[in-house]
């Protein structure tokens, strides 16, 4: 899938959120996906970050090659971002969305009491689900 098209979809789920539309379960995926693509670019970068030092170093002869590199880094730089920025927004409406969303009627933040289709319990799975993201992602940072 394009990082555009993943982005979408990432800011697809985050109107279902607002909208309260139970289909965001199938978000999981898609968030998984996200996180998987940021690792891949993370790699990618801190690869051609390597490059790049490598090729700075060298003669005036490889300069070209170090330029290409660097541009190559900004543009998957750009795609982390924009992912992050799409994940992040799906976080930021799932914990604004949770405030007050129990429908079951249960009314306390211990999830085990809520029923199963409870939108708080919806939408705790997604903040935890997007946590998940935040995490693989880190793990990809490390150089
Ligand atoms: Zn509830």
């Amino acid at each position: 899938m394009k990082y555009t098209d993943l982005c979408a979809r990432l800011l697809g789920w985050a109107k279902d959120i607002q909208t309260g539309s139970t289909a965001v379960w199938a978000m999981d995926q898609d968030l998984k996906q996200a996180a998987t693509a940021i690792q891949h670019l993370l790699k990618a970068n801190n690869e051609l970050e390597a490059k790049v030092r490598e090729s700075a170093m060298q003669e005036l002869a490889s300069l070209g090659q170090a330029q290409e590199a660097y541009e190559a880094q900004l543009a998957a730089e750009a795609k982390v971002a924009q992912l992050e920025g799409a994940l992040q927004a799906v976080e930021k409406l799932a914990i604004t969305a949770s405030i007050a969303s129990c429908t079951c009627h249960v009314k306390t933040p211990e999830i085990t009491f809520h029923s199963a289709n409870c939108r708080y319990v919806l939408l705790q799975y997604i903040t935890a689900q997007c946590e998940d993201a935040r995490t693989a992602i880190r793990k990809g940072a490390t150089p």
